[in-house]
């Protein structure tokens, strides 16, 4: 039975993957799913995603692949995997949601999430400026993920500037 069920996973992460629109920003995201060992799987809650961090899952609200824009795609798949990485970088945090819903997550999780998830656009060189990350994020916690990015990824935010240096 075990099998059978690892088996339905892995054909459902296939599924889902096949649904993002053909686009070279998403399909790097993919691949960084892949390569931190994180598979997809269909949200039951409606219109939400959600990171899952015992099965290493996020949980794809599957009518946002074919009805969302591909902005909010890049962000939202972006905040998830920041879950994973902040999940893998402080393993304690697992004791925080231990006793929660396993869907709602305190604010301090969420923001970290966004922070991490518009780190990673950066090291994936995925073009989305901070404004527009911003305006993806609703308020309050919008003002709070900007206020968290200018002060500690100043190195991030600066990296385009250098890389049209390297060009000149
Ligand atoms: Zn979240």
């Amino acid at each position: 039975m075990k099998n059978k069920r690892l088996a339905d996973r892995r054909t459902e992460d296939q599924h889902l993957r096949q649904l993002f629109p053909d686009n070279p920003h998403l399909q790097k995201l993919l691949a960084k799913c892949t390569a931190m060992q994180v598979s997809l799987s269909r949200s039951l809650v409606p219109e939400q995603w959600l990171y899952h961090p015992g099965r290493r899952t996020i949980m794809v609200w599957e009518p946002d692949l074919t009805e969302q824009s591909l902005s909010f795609l890049v962000v939202i798949l972006a905040h998830e995997l920041g879950h994973a990485a902040d999940f893998d970088a402080h393993p304690n945090k697992r004791r925080m949601i231990k006793h929660l819903h396993w869907a709602s997550a305190p604010p301090s999780l969420e923001k970290a999430a966004f922070v991490r998830g518009f780190r990673l656009l950066m090291e994936l060189s995925i073009p989305v400026s901070l404004d527009d990350y911003i305006m993806m994020i609703e308020p309050p916690m919008a003002e709070k993920v900007r206020a968290e990015i200018e002060e500690n990824l100043l190195c991030c935010l600066l990296r385009p500037a250098a890389g049209l240096g390297k060009n000149a």
